[in-house]
């Protein structure tokens, strides 16, 4: 596929971009300051900044172009319809770490048995937003509002604890991303099933995650 690459030289996209390019993608960079020049691509992956990625977004949907986004913290909800109008998927994944999405699955699983659950989430110090997506993300699928507790630490790079608590016992279920090599997989499936997606919003790895 042709991808278009919103954030190329960042974090997230400089570990991205040749592990797309392994894969036998045609990558397209695109930076802070460059316009968003997404014709004739397949598709766009957005790791950038909450305050850029709507306007990214925006331009691939109205080129009719698919959108895989990793970035935290925008809102795209209303989105969803613009990109139904279009005719193509957009995909908003709040945590590409395949492990991080079961550590979801089996947390739901465990509060229908243990329903006292807390969260807590450990960020490096530079992560902009809190609580982080993920851990909105754990939370919306436990029983109740299940309180999360937030870390922003150096040294840190995006850990996860959901502990649940019984009478006598605590189950804790944790989930450590230790280098951004961790997110590729996931990108790489969401790419590979974007096509198979309804028109619209969809949200969360689980999706695709068969
Ligand atoms: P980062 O290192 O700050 O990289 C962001 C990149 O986006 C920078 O290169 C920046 O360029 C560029 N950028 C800013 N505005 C842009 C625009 N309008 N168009 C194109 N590029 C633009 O951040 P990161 O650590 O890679 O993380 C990026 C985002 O992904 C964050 O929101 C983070 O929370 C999220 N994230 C999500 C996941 C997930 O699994 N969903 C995983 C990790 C990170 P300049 O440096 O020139 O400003």
């Amino acid at each position: 596929m042709r991808v278009a690459l919103f954030g190329h030289r960042g974090r997230v996209g400089s570990a991205l971009a040749p592990a797309l390019e392994d894969a036998g993608h045609e990558v397209v960079g695109i930076g802070r300051g460059d316009a968003p020049a997404v014709g004739g691509c397949d598709a766009a992956v957005d790791f950038t900044r909450p305050e850029a990625v709507r306007a990214n977004v925006r331009a691939c949907l109205d080129a009719e172009v698919a959108c895989v986004v990793g970035t935290s913290g925008g809102d795209l909800d209303d989105l969803g319809e613009r990109a139904r109008e279009q005719g193509v998927s957009l995909l908003v994944v709040p945590n590409f770490a395949v492990g991080a999405v079961l550590m979801m699955r089996f947390a739901e699983e465990a509060a229908r048995h243990l329903p006292c659950a807390e969260i807590v989430e450990l960020h490096h110090e530079a992560k902009l937003d809190a609580p982080s997506g993920t851990a909105k993300a754990t939370a919306a699928r436990l029983p109740g509002d299940p309180p999360v507790h937030s870390v922003r630490l150096p040294g840190l790079v995006a850990h996860q604890e959901v502990l649940l608590g019984g009478p006598g016992q605590l189950l804790t279920i944790r989930h450590d991303t230790l280098s951004r090599e961790a997110f590729v997989p996931g990108v790489l499936l969401a790419l590979e099933r974007l096509r198979e997606l309804p028109a619209g919003l969809t949200v969360g790895l689980d999706a695709v995650l068969a």
